[in-house]
């Protein structure tokens, strides 16, 4: 069973359409797949019929931005009712806050002499409903600025580069509640990653967040070191915390993400599925249930 429960479509930073996602997890031979753009639900229903007419499991998700001991965290969100209020309102204020870092993070590139503007940003961001910094840095490579997506985060648009601006990010304790009572289930992604600065998730951060109802963590991560894996996946143990793996695809947007380069195992999938029932039944909403092949 190859299960991969990270993605991302062009409704977020993919590079390709739910559907085109969707056929090719199909063809390379991915038997479960999560959708998990960032800040949004509006790639769900095309996966959906993509995922029933090639025959594939698909698990529908939000990789949610949240902030936490004032650190950016990614927390991924499965199976939550989408109509939710205090989940569609949270996601909005996200994406409002990625509407608005736009245009100041342009202005700082002009001041930089990179003539750029928010026109050139949106043909390259498509049907995307959470712009982001990929985006830009699409739309830097077009103008011949830098190489590639890494070359424009390396030089302008990292969180030490000379264009970063800071946008809203959602509490974490406050999301990982929200999504509980949407009935869905959270898992933390990437908590280790190279890129974040992950002090406060130590092994008692994680209990804490356990005990807010997180749960499971992305272990097998290709932002993880081998070292980190190890640590994270005895942790998890101890914490009763459900241990995930999966690939972060983003289509052509990132190398190094191949779908199915980590996966998930089948057991605990379950354990999540399960998690999930649990919180549909308790919160009353009508959630959406794993698509079967
Ligand atoms: P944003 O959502 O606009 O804050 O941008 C963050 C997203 O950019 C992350 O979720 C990654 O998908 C992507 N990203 C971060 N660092 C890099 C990098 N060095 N190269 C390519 N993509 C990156
Ligand atoms: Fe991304
Ligand atoms: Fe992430
Ligand atoms: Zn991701």
């Amino acid at each position: 069973m190859r299960i991969d429960l990270h993605t991302h479509s062009d409704r977020s930073d993919g590079t390709e359409s739910p559907d085109r996602l969707v056929r090719r997890a199909h063809r390379e031979g991915i038997d479960v797949l999560g959708l998990t753009d960032h800040d949004t639900t509006e790639g769900w229903d095309e996966a959906v019929c993509a995922a029933r007419d090639v025959g594939l499991t698909l698990v529908r998700g939000i990789e949610v931005s949240c902030t936490f001991a004032g650190y950016g965290v990614h927390l991924l969100a499965y199976l939550p009712d989408p109509t939710y209020p205090p989940l569609v309102d949270e996601l909005q204020r996200v994406l409002d806050g990625r509407n608005a870092r736009l245009p100041a993070t342009l202005d700082k590139l002009r001041r930089l002499g990179i003539e750029i503007d928010e026109d050139d940003v949106c043909e390259v961001a498509g049907e995307t409903a959470a712009k982001g910094r990929p985006h830009v840095a699409d739309a830097l490579v077009g103008l011949g600025v830098v190489a590639d997506r890494d070359e424009a985060f390396e030089r302008y648009l990292g969180s030490r580069g000379p264009a970063y601006v800071h946008r809203y990010a959602a509490d974490l304790e406050t999301m990982i509640g929200t999504v509980r009572t949407a009935g869905g289930v959270s898992v933390l992604a990437h908590p280790w990653a190279r890129r974040h600065d992950h002090s406060a998730l130590d092994e008692s951060g994680l209990a804490r967040l356990r005990d807010q109802g997180l749960a499971g963590i992305e272990v097998d991560h290709e932002d993880h070191s081998p070292a980190a894996r190890a640590r994270l996946r005895e942790i998890a143990g101890r914490l009763g915390l459900v241990v995930t793996g999966s690939s972060d695809n983003h289509g052509a947007g990132k190398s190094g993400h191949e779908l199915g380069c980590n996966s998930t195992s089948p057991d605990q999938l379950q354990r999540l599925e399960d998690l999930a029932g649990e919180a549909s039944a308790a919160s009353g909403r009508r959630t959406p249930g794993v698509v079967r092949a």
